[in-house]
């Protein structure tokens, strides 16, 4: 039976539409149970009801699509959420038969919840006749195999609706439903990336000119032999040599005439260049593989990884001559800052991927940039979607592709009306943020994109309270040199002149892998993250460290912040680094200025070092993003866990509460630049703890200022006091919005259709 309920679930993902893969689970389930019928009914939210989607060994009825109500056996599996046998259903108080169809059977009965995402999505029914029990093993499979049907059938669902969708189907309800990841409303023109292949899964191809080929090859090589050359020269005083070996083994091994006299030859025989590339390094890095020395065998890592390089190379050429639309909604598996940052500026207007979840860096920067953005729509078929019209409600995290005009035309008159509460909010622009019994809470922005700076400064930030260093060091091809930090932190710090700007060392690791440094890690987020890469690579922190105190000379508004900070030995050890950054520059004769220093409060231990932190430096910053990740267990990339995501968790919300008071005892500010910072409810709870200044992405500068000055730092206090005394993030999310609702100040409505 194991293996069976295996085949089941492969022929249901395999099965062209959800009608084939309700088919395939009954009549499988009852082939290979001995059940007298098997039924399989999908819930409608709408109404309230569960229709029968495919029956095996059941009357049909008069043919009318059956549809049952709540309050039978099928009502009760859906309440319980859980496995239910009946033995003799008849004699069950939920039994409600059916006058015109057998679909509640008076025998024994089995239903199981289809459950995704917290949704009961349906409902697997089997029946046996009168007093015929179900076995252990029976309902063994059965729960197997219903556990893993939910994910299939959502996935075959969503590929339905948006097949309906493309086929024309005018259904003003029918959209495909994600995670949230930014808000906002947008209409425009799918443009799907291109996957990041891997070298193994190129195919043979025939080559149609052999010539073009070889050339488009030989360019590759030669351009990608360059660009290490000049990269290894180029970082020479900044990397160590071990790091710096690593570039002069690929440049050695692209020289490697076998490499590409082999592919050549393959080329030349038909193949094109990149199944020809594959084959080849296939060949050599196996001939690595076989070696008895250790140190060779790695070799053919080395291989690979050279062989991925010119893969990479010859797919940039192609999106570089990729032309995107006017109103461009990037459509991915997942999307990079590289890939934002490819599309012409003014032209992304919506932001739609199949993996990630709110707390994705993705989300960060799409809510930074204000641009709407869905995610987690795994189930979606891709492919199919490049240029097809489509809307992103950011607001209730759904897609809907080649929309009706009625669908239309309801999210054009949202986005007038968006428009209109945005004036609103500029004109409170030039106010401050400041409550109505006359407590000022100073609102900073956090940057990180270029772009990013005049948004700030258009939106009145009173300084940066975080800008992520490590986006410049993302989007380059080698470590960037002390000049060119010095320069892009020195354009910073000018454009905020008098006042502060925050900059946070280098916070790689975790989701944020640099190319041309790639970790192998079992568990990043728990890995070399952060302070803890820098500290480890002394020689690339002291680069950063110098930049900055550079670009701080003459100017003075710098703020030095170090991440992921869990010992106090880190925070010693930065320090000196930092201290010892200084004395060099003077040393050199060059003008540096030294800043006042924080550290961000993101772990749990350092929530509870808070004390013996705030003496150390000057500041703490918390970062309820990570914080939340780390103290609940959940993972801020994990679409699987973003319900149970809060950082309005009364344990969050506690630790907050425990650090501000720490700092504040030691007279130490505290910032809080975390998300919880920009969403208006979060923001008033921080208002009540005593913030000393709250920093987020510019977008989000007026709506939390609005919030702040409708309300009184007393009843914000209070607001807290119930908080903080609540068990469950629920609760506290229900008070808050109540308050904000009673304020007139409310969150976005729903979505218009
Ligand atoms: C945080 O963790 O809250 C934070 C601000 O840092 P990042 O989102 O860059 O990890
Ligand atoms: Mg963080």
């Amino acid at each position: 039976m194991l293996l069976s309920w295996r085949q089941i679930v492969r022929e249901v993902n395999a099965a062209p539409s959800l009608q084939d893969a309700l088919a395939v689970i009954v009549h499988r389930v009852k082939d290979a149970l001995p059940i007298d019928a098997c039924a399989v009914y999908l819930t409608d939210f709408a109404n309230d009801q569960y229709v029968l989607m495919a029956a095996e060994g059941l009357s049909a009825g008069s043919g009318d699509q059956v549809r049952i109500g709540r309050e039978g056996l099928l009502g009760l599996v859906a309440e319980r959420r859980e496995l239910i046998v009946v033995t003799n259903a008849a004699a069950h108080p939920r039994y409600r038969p059916s006058p015109e169809t057998d679909e509640e059977p008076d025998g024994s009965f089995l239903g199981m919840p289809l459950i995704h995402y917290h949704r009961v999505l349906g409902i697997l029914v089997a029946w046996k006749e009168p007093h015929r029990e179900f076995d252990r093993d029976e309902i063994t499979f059965f729960v197997t195999i219903a556990a893993q049907l939910a994910k299939a059938i959502h996935a075959a669902a969503a590929v339905d609706e948006v097949n309906r969708m493309l086929s024309g189907e005018i259904h003003e309800d029918l959209f495909i439903q994600g995670v949230q990841a930014a808000a906002g409303v947008a209409i425009g023109t799918a443009a799907l990336l291109d996957p990041l292949v891997k070298l193994e899964s190129i195919p043979d191809r025939q080559a149609q000119n052999v010539d073009g080929e070889e050339a488009a090859f030989r360019i590759a090589v030669a351009d990608a032999q360059r660009e290490l050359a000049s990269s290894s020269e180029r970082l020479a005083p900044v990397l160590t040599d071990d790091v710096r070996a690593l570039f002069d083994v690929y440049v050695m091994l692209l020289g490697n005439d076998g490499l590409v006299s082999d592919t050549v030859e393959r080329i030349r025989a038909g193949n094109w260049a990149l199944g020809a590339w594959r084959a080849t390094i296939a060949e050599h890095a196996h001939v690595f593989e076989q070696m008895e020395d250790a140190y060779l065998r790695t070799r053919a890592e080395d291989i690979r990884e050279i062989g991925q390089r010119i893969l990479a190379r010859l797919q940039t050429d192609l999106r570089e001559s990729r032309q995107f639309p006017e109103r461009c909604i990037l459509v991915g598996e997942t999307v990079s800052i590289t890939e934002i940052a490819a599309v012409p500026t003014g032209r992304l207007v919506g932001i739609v991927c199949m993996r990630g979840s709110t707390l994705s860096h993705t989300a960060v920067i799409a809510r930074a940039l204000g641009i709407p953005a869905v995610v987690s729509l795994a189930a979606l078929p891709a492919a199919r979607l490049d240029g097809c019209e489509m809307i992103v409600d950011g607001y209730e995290a759904r897609i809907y592709v080649q929309p009706s005009p009625k669908v239309l035309q309801a999210f054009q008159q949202r986005i007038v009306e968006e428009t209109a509460l945005a004036a609103r909010l500029v004109a409170l622009r030039e106010q401050p943020a400041e409550t109505l019994d006359g407590t000022r809470l100073p609102l900073y922005a956090n940057i990180g994109l270029g772009s990013d700076t005049a948004a700030a400064l258009d939106n009145r930030a009173e300084g940066v309270g975080l800008y992520r260093t490590e986006y410049p060091f993302l989007l380059r091809e080698a470590f960037p040199v002390e000049e060119e930090q010095y320069q892009i932190y020195r354009e910073l710090l000018e454009s905020f002149a008098t006042k502060p700007v925050t900059l946070r060392t280098l916070d790689v690791g975790g989701d944020k892998i640099l190319p041309y440094f790639p970790v192998q890690e079992e568990n990043p987020f728990l890995g070399c993250r952060g302070i803890r890469f820098s500290l480890d690579h002394p020689e690339i922190f002291l680069i950063q460290l110098r930049a900055m105190l550079r670009a701080n000379a003459g100017l003075d508004n710098l703020q030095v912040l170090f991440p992921m900070i869990s010992t106090v030995g880190e925070v010693d050890e930065a320090l000196g680094l930092l201290a010892r950054a200084h004395r060099e520059l003077l040393e050199e004769g060059r003008a540096a200025t030294k800043p006042p220093v924080g550290v961000m409060i993101e772990v749990p231990s350092a929530v509870y070092l808070a004390t013996a932190l705030a003496e150390r430096v000057d500041f703490l910053s918390v970062g309820t993003n990570d914080l939340t990740q780390y103290m609940l267990a959940v993972d801020r990339n994990n679409a699987q866990v973003t319900t149970p995501y809060d950082s309005l968790h009364p344990a969050v919300l506690n630790a907050i509460d425990h650090v501000v008071k720490a700092a504040h005892l030691r007279g130490k500010p505290v910032s809080v630049c975390g998300e919880l910072a920009g969403d208006p409810a979060g923001a008033l709870l921080l208002l009540g703890m005593g913030v000393d200044t709250l920093s987020m992405n510019s977008v989000s500068l007026s709506r939390v200022k609005l919030a702040i000055r409708s309300f009184t730092v007393q009843r914000a206090r209070a607001l807290l006091g119930a908080a903080l005394n609540m068990e469950d993030g629920f609760a506290i999310h229900r008070l808050l919005h109540g308050a904000l609702e009673e304020a007139g100040i409310g969150r976005g409505k729903s979505s218009p259709v």
